[in-house]
C-alpha cells in the first residue's frame, strides 16, 4: 500500500509542481506558417500568424496547405482547440487553404472574413459548425482589435492591435499596398504603429520603390517592421538597413512579444 502511495505520488507530483510553477502567457505573435521555413518546421508560399492579446487567441490566416499548417502548430505546441477566432485577410488559396482541415480540428470558432468573399465560402464554414463574420467597414470586432475594414482591389482587411506600445499591424498581402493599410490603421486609431507585419507584396518592385515605401513608413511612425511571405528579398535587405535593430527577421516559428 505504500509502495502505491509513493508510487502515485512520483507519478503526480511533477505534473502538480509544473501546473504551479507555470506562468501566464504573455501577448504575442507567433508565424505559423510562412515561405520561409526553420529547421523542423515547413516553409512554403503562403502565411498564417498566431495572435495572443488580451485574452484571445486569434489565428490569422491560415497558409495554403491544411497539412503544413497543423504540423507546424503542433510542432510550435499550439492547440487548436485553444484559438477561438480566424481572421482572413483575403480569399487567395495561400491565405485560405489552410482552413477547411482547421476547422476539421477546431470548429468551434468565429471566422471574420471580408465581405465580398463568395457565399458558398461562407455556407462551407457555417456548415462544419463555425460563426461567421462578414467585414466591409473599419470596425472594432473585438475589444482593442479592429479591421482596417475591406480594402481593395482584391478585397482585403488587415488587424490592428492597440497595445500599450503603439498599433500592431498585420497584413495577408497587403495588395491594397502597405502604406495605405498603415494611413487607414491610424486614421481609424489615431495612434501610432510600434510594430507592422506580414506580407508587403513587394517581390516584384524596384529598390527605388522599395526605399520610397520604407521612408514613408518610417514617416508615419512605424517603429518596428517584420516583412514576411511575399515581401520579396529585395524589400528584406532594404527594410532591415532602414530599420536597423528594428528590423525583424520573418519566417516559420518566430515569436514577437507585443
Ligand atoms: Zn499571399
Ligand atoms: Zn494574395
Amino acid at each position: 500500500m505504500r509502495f502505491l502511495a509513493i508510487f502515485l505520488l512520483i507519478l503526480f507530483l511533477p505534473g502538480c509542481l509544473g501546473g504551479t510553477k507555470e506562468e501566464k502567457r504573455g501577448d504575442e505573435i507567433v508565424i505559423i506558417y510562412d515561405n520561409r521555413g526553420f529547421g523542423e518546421l515547413e516553409g512554403s508560399w503562403g502565411f498564417s500568424a498566431l495572435i495572443r492579446f488580451h485574452n484571445y487567441t486569434i489565428l490569422f490566416d491560415t497558409g495554403g496547405n491544411g497539412r503544413i499548417l497543423l504540423n507546424n502548430m503542433r510542432k510550435l505546441g499550439i492547440d487548436p482547440n485553444e484559438i477561438q477566432y480566424v481572421f482572413l485577410s483575403h480569399i487567395h488559396g495561400d491565405h485560405t487553404g489552410g482552413l477547411w482541415d482547421f476547422l476539421e480540428e477546431n470548429s468551434n470558432v468565429t471566422v471574420f472574413l471580408p465581405v465580398s468573399f463568395p457565399e458558398n465560402f461562407k455556407e462551407n464554414i457555417k456548415a462544419r459548425g463555425a460563426k461567421v463574420v462578414a467585414i466591409s467597414k473599419p470596425v472594432e470586432i473585438l475589444p482593442d482589435v479592429y479591421s482596417t475594414g475591406e480594402m481593395f482591389p482584391v478585397g482585403e482587411q488587415s488587424i490592428i492591435l492597440n497595445t500599450s506600445k503603439g498599433i500592431v499591424i498585420i497584413t495577408g498581402c497587403s495588395h491594397p499596398g502597405v502604406v495605405r493599410i498603415v494611413e487607414r490603421a491610424e486614421n481609424i486609431t489615431k495612434k501610432k504603429p510600434y510594430l507592422v507585419l506580414g506580407g508587403f507584396h513587394l517581390f516584384g518592385a524596384n529598390k527605388t520603390e522599395i526605399k520610397e515605401i520604407s521612408k514613408k513608413l518610417k514617416s508615419l511612425g512605424v517603429q518596428r517592421i517584420m516583412p514576411c511571405h511575399c515581401s520579396g528579398d529585395e524589400a528584406r535587405k532594404i527594410f532591415a538597413k532602414e530599420f536597423g535593430a528594428n528590423y525583424i527577421d520573418c519566417r516559420v516559428g518566430k515569436k514577437i512579444e507585443i
